[in-house]
């Protein structure tokens, strides 16, 4: 598991030099996919199941690409990435049947304060929960932790759409969400691999979803902001296994 982090962190390194002012998302879409073939893995995302989208029962992808209102699961295409964009990138890959997930959210030139901060503060929500992410605590803490310093910077925390456990598949048990109550939910047990990701909107925590069936955006049309990483409960502490060497 730790080899296929370390491919995902190699691709979300190679996305943020990449990414700029002009470039469409399905180039980000190829610098990603050809990324994750140079490392020798697999892509995961490409032809995920959802049978209830009409239009695409399998996401067509190699990663997921969301900007501004959308929060999660865009479809990268011909859009361009403007000045300003707020762009959440979400991407995954596979070794040896083992994944990995990772997201990371990046302005893309000079952005409102307020946005800056959401998503330094998304980024810092992610670090609160990976500490929790401790043998013998439960998920609940995990979302506690999220949760209450997302609330405290007054953030709609998303809640249709969570973290969860990953391993042979890229979704397994348990969900980790982002909202909870402390001492709640499964118990972290050493060798368990949980996906934590907060999704932090400026408004209101409500979502629907585009008529593409996957694009998941802001009932307010607020600027949302995800990051995400794979992380490893072990006897000494929580192992963040989406990092590159010394990260
Ligand atoms: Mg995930």
């Amino acid at each position: 598991m730790r080899e296929a982090g370390r491919v995902v962190a190699s691709v979300k390194d190679a996305l943020l030099k990449a990414i700029q002012p002009g470039i469409r998302t399905r180039d980000l879409d190829a610098v990603a996919a050809r990324e994750i073939k140079r490392c020798g893995a697999q892509p995961n995302f490409k032809g995920y199941p959802k049978p209830d989208s009409p239009r695409y029962p399998y996401y067509p992808a190699t990663i997921c690409v969301s900007i501004n209102e959308e929060i999660v699961h865009g479809i990268p295409g011909d859009r361009v990435v403007k000045e300003g964009d707020v762009v959440s990138l979400d991407m995954g890959a596979m070794v040896d049947g083992f994944h990995g997930d990772a997201a990371v959210t990046v302005a893309v030139g000079a952005v409102p304060q307020a946005v800056g901060r959401l998503i330094e503060d998304t980024r810092l929500s992610l670090e609160l929960g990976i500490k929790q992410a401790v043998a013998g605590r439960r998920v609940g803490d995990v979302s506690h932790a999220v949760q209450v310093f997302a609330e405290a910077q007054g953030y709609g925390v998303v809640r249709e759409y969570v973290g969860h456990g990953i391993g042979r598949a890229l979704h397994e048990e348990p969900s980790v969400p982002n909202v909870g109550e402390p001492g709640k939910g499964p118990l972290l047990r050493p060798g368990m691999v949980i996906a934590i990701e907060p999704m932090l909107n400026l408004g209101t925590w409500r979502t629907r979803v585009l008529d593409d069936g996957w694009t998941v955006v802001t009932a307010d049309g607020s600027i949302s902001a995800h990051f995400e990483h794979t992380v490893a409960i072990t006897d000494h502490g929580p192992w963040v296994l989406t990092t590159l060497e010394g990260e």
